[in-house]
């Protein structure tokens, strides 16, 4: 344990300094990269540069706890290093630790075939290729997982998909090469073992991309959240992930840690956005005095700090948790924190961007990008309501 302990402190310490020398100094240019009309669904030549860095240092896949493949921590010991990673937009990616990939690569670990390891798992982990994700769909409300529409059908050695999906996050980025794809394979079943995972590469014939979606007009470019059409899509039986009828079981054990490095790496979103409100607070004059001198500033900044911290300290003890009694025993805490950390890092940053007038609303900070994030959270991975009444009907059954 005191081992962990000191591996996670040094990796803590490589991450800062890596951040630092290389991170903070990479998002100009990749932002200028990104405003550009006619690159930015292309990778900026630095983002590859520096993820070959960050390998050559060892600070790569350190989500994952197999020791093998990843760094080997716990979700407590990872907990501050997503922190520290999620306080840049750019960062998560240059460490291999970005979502949608870091889900998918657990899902490949944990429940895929050894030729699905070798053939998508493997580069995935190597940071060649990128992934994505395709629950979410236009036609039900999909934060109720069993209404998932999408088709597939067995015929002779192959499946059949048919169905359209959206917010397929990843799916614009050129180097998407396969997504894991969630529809019913067996109606016939009870409503929690109708849904399968399938693989289905991004050049498979009847995979059309149908447009790219915006979070408030951000496209996120190049990564995109897409809506996808599948038509009448081919793919072998073996890419079946598990059992025919395991996808629900199968996102589920995919959202207890995807959750929970969401809110670790909010947690360094909203405290990097305080760090700009404090720096704000003491430069900017108004009224005779700087802004920090002002109660209302002040009490803006007081506040953000309880919030962070006891934001902070949730996600340790969900993370403590989700380790010591695994997804299930731990879901209330997750559910707790998945409902904390979006709203206090909306909250958060929107403080920042009033004390920033209108330079907070602006294309040149990055605090309304870092909101639109937030709020995405908000929704992504199940609606602050579904949470809600996950949390309050087990406290109910408790009690009962
Ligand atoms: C930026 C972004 C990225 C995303 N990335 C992905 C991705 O990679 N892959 C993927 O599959 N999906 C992704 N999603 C989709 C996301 O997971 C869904 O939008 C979310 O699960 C909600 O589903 P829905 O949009 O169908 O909302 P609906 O199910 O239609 O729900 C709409 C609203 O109804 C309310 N509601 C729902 N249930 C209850 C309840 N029990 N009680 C009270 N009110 C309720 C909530 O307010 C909810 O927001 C992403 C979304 C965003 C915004």
């Amino acid at each position: 344990m005191s081992n962990e302990i000191e591996h996670a402190q040094d990796l803590h310490r490589r991450v800062s300094a890596f951040m630092q020398a290389h991170v903070y100094p990479a998002e100009a240019v990749i932002e200028a990269w990104d405003s550009d009309a006619a690159k930015r669904w292309q990778i900026c030549p630095l983002i590859e540069e520096l993820k070959s860095k960050a390998r050559a240092q060892g600070l790569w896949n350190l989500f994952l706890p197999d020791a093998k493949h990843g760094a080997g921590l716990s979700n407590r010991s990872y907990a501050p290093l997503a922190e520290l990673m999620g306080r840049s937009l750019i960062a998560p990616e240059l460490f291999n630790c970005n979502a949608p990939d870091t889900g998918n690569m657990e899902v490949l670990h944990q429940f895929g075939s050894a030729e699905h390891q070798s053939r998508w798992l493997e580069p995935l982990l190597a940071g060649e290729i990128r992934s994505g994700f395709a629950m979410t769909e236009p036609d039900v409300a999909s934060s109720d997982a069993t209404n998932i529409a999408l088709s597939i059908q067995r015929d002779g050695d192959e499946l059949l998909l048919d169905g359209r999906k959206w917010w397929t996050t990843g799916a614009g980025d050129p180097r998407c090469r396969i997504l894991i794809v969630m529809g019913v394979s067996n109606p016939e079943n009870e409503r929690h073992s109708r849904h399968s995972m399938v693989l289905v590469p991004m050049d498979t014939p009847g995979v059309r991309v149908v447009r790219p979606l915006t979070v408030f007009g951000y496209d996120d470019a190049p990564y995109g959240h897409v809506e996808l059409a599948f038509e009448q899509v081919r793919v072998p039986a073996s890419n079946l992930i598990g059992t025919p009828g395991s996808g629900f079981a199968i996102a589920q054990a995919r959202l207890g840690p995807g959750r929970i490095h969401h809110c670790m790496r909010l947690i360094g979103l909203a405290q990097r956005s305080l760090e700009m409100m404090l720096e704000r607070a003491r430069n900017r004059v108004a009224f005779g005095r700087p802004l920090g001198g002002h109660g209302m500033a002040q009490e803006a900044i007081a506040l953000s700090r309880c919030e962070i911290e006891q934001a902070r300290l949730l996600t340790l003890h969900a993370a403590a948790e989700l380790d010591r009694v695994g997804n299930r025993g731990a879901k209330d805490l997750i559910g707790m924190i998945k409902i904390v950390a979006p709203r206090m890092a909306c909250t958060v940053i929107d403080r920042a961007i009033q004390m920033h007038g209108g330079a907070g609303l602006a294309q040149d900070r990055f605090l309304a990008r870092a909101y639109a994030g937030a709020r995405s959270l908000r929704i992504a991975d199940g609606p602050d309501e579904v949470h809600l009444s996950a949390l309050a009907r087990s406290m109910l059954k408790a009690s009962a």
